[in-house]
């Protein structure tokens, strides 16, 4: 039998937890991403940099924030602790997903207000010629390109090149579009004819480009001071594989339960080879990461045949999956596949934690093979008050396993006997799988703000209230943009 080592001994209290104040966290984000985006308009007006006459005005307010929310989307990467432990990695990345096709939106608008309009919005080369050849030139490129980027993301499965090419593609083409778009702005922009008001773009385009630099060089660089090395790999199912690495010479990280880190295998941590993983120890465990890893992929594929003592690299933690907040009277897991990789983190810290609130997990999986770590997980009942309720879909079950896929019956059966109001839930599960709980969850009548889902894909979706509602305030915030931009072209 596998041994786990779980140290009781370093019980700690129940954490006060932040989950409650990361909604108002969220809302103070979305504010402050909303006044970033306006803030050209408000340079322009400080400076009182020159407009153009009737709906010119609104084609270069439009414009104007477009390219400030465009340069905000550097931020979105998903790099930036203090974004993805405020909102989490799910809310950030649907966001820079959205963000791009609001950006889209009214980049797109730009010059067909112009072209809708002849004559009334003082165009470059009509009544205002100083609109060089290479500013009418970038501003296209831009145009195109921009709009390249963004059909590129959404088509990113159907494009037969792999991840990583995409990835660099995605943030060339970002950086690119960002000079050229600059190069526009200054060229053709009439605001940018105040010096204030360049100054301002230049500056704006330069620390989106720095996001960048400090993404893929200066980490890096900040990550060869605390290397780390593979421990051991080993196969925990089929095609599922647990590698653990240990810091080399250095005390390790400091990370919460149920967040994850981009790992990179290789003899040094740079280049584009760096995946996301989440930590499916919890911090109590020591100063190793253990990661439980299925294969996806290319890069995952070959995860098995990573040699023991190889160097390691690692860049975060990221992400604010899974702190149940004090006043949850009980718990609930929902791991779908490999989504029980952080789950299992979270368990163990609940343990080491003493946590004896009731506990459930739902460990669902489409074959029986794909059920891992069985015994850990038999374990961890043996420490907590949790029941674990394991769910496949195929015919061919293990004694006690439920008929999948998890609906709303069963759903009902596993909540854990507690107010459902006050029950606090974590899913990590395929992305149709979580919006499945989301929604099945929320008509049990769980409070959206007590439900915390983990994807392992990037995918804006809008298939569960949850989903529904976060897009609702997306759509909001994309209304403001667009009314502010109107307004400012109206009374300016
Ligand atoms: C926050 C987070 C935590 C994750 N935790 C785990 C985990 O604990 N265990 C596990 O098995 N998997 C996890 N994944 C998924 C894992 O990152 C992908 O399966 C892996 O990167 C696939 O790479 P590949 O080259 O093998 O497959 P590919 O065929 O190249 O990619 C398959 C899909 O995986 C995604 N992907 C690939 N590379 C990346 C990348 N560098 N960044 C983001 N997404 C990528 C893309 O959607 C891609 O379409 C996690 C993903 C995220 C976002």
């Amino acid at each position: 039998m596998r041994r786990i080592d779980i140290d009781t001994t370093t019980t700690q209290p129940v954490r006060a937890t932040r989950r409650r104040s990361g909604s108002l966290h969220g809302f103070a984000l979305i504010l402050v991403y909303v006044l970033v985006a306006l803030l050209p308009l408000a340079v322009a007006v400080v400076a009182q940099a020159p407009g153009r006459p009737g709906l010119g005005d609104l084609a270069s307010s439009i414009a104007m924030v477009g390219f400030a929310a465009l340069l905000l989307e550097f931020a979105f990467s998903g790099r930036f602790r203090l974004l993805t432990d405020v909102v989490g990695m799910d809310a950030l990345m649907r966001f820079h997903q959205f963000s791009g096709y609001v950006v889209l939106l009214m980049l797109l608008l730009h010059p067909y207000l112009y072209a809708l309009f002849p004559g009334e919005t003082g165009i470059p080369g009509d009544t205002d010629p100083g609109g060089s050849a290479l500013a009418g030139v970038t501003g296209f490129i831009a145009w195109f390109g921009l709009i390249g980027l963004v059909f590129a993301a959404i088509f990113r499965d159907d494009l037969p090149i792999p991840y990583e090419r995409w990835r660099l593609g995605h943030g060339v083409g970002a950086a690119i579009i960002a000079i050229l778009g600059l190069v526009h702005t200054l060229g053709a922009g009439t605001a940018a004819a105040s010096p204030v008001v360049a100054g301002f773009w230049i500056g704006a385009v330069g620390l989106a480009l720095l996001s960048l630099l400090q993404v893929y060089a200066l980490r890096p660089w900040l990550q060869l001071r605390r290397p780390w090395r593979v421990r051991a790999v080993h196969s925990v199912g089929d095609d599922i594989h647990e590698l653990t690495i240990e810091p080399d010479r250095h005390d390790g990280l400091r990370f919460q339960a149920g967040q994850f880190v981009w790992l990179r295998i290789a003899p040094g941590p740079w280049g584009l080879r760096e995946h996301p993983f989440s930590i499916a120890s919890a911090p109590g465990d020591g100063p190793g990461l253990r990661f439980i890893i299925k294969a996806n992929g290319d890069y995952t594929r070959q995860i098995g045949a990573v040699a023991t003592g190889a160097a390691a690299w690692i860049d975060g933690p990221f992400g604010h999956f899974g702190e149940p907040d004090d006043d949850d009277a009980a718990l609930l897991f929902i791991a779908g596949g490999v989504g029980l990789a952080p789950i299992l983190g979270l368990l163990r810290d609940r343990l080491q934690r003493g946590d004896q609130r009731p506990m459930r997990l739902i460990y669902a999986c489409r074959w029986r093979r794909d059920l891992i770590l069985q015994e850990e997980l038999d374990e961890l009942t043996r420490g907590l008050d949790l029941d674990i309720v394991r769910v496949v879909d195929e015919e061919d079950r293990p004694a006690g396993a439920q008929a999948g896929p998890v609906g709303a019956e069963l759903l009902r059966e596993c909540l854990p006997d507690a107010d459902r109001r006050r029950i606090g839930c974590f899913i990590c599960a395929p992305p149709g799988m979580i919006d499945a709980m989301e929604t099945l969850l929320v008509e049990a009548g769980v409070p959206p703000g007590r439900i915390t889902s983990e994807r392992f894909r990037y995918r804006f979706s809008a298939g569960s209230p949850i989903a529904r509602r976060t897009r609702r305030v997306y759509m909001a915030v994309a209304g403001v943009l667009i009314l502010a931009a109107t307004l400012f072209a109206l009374i300016s």
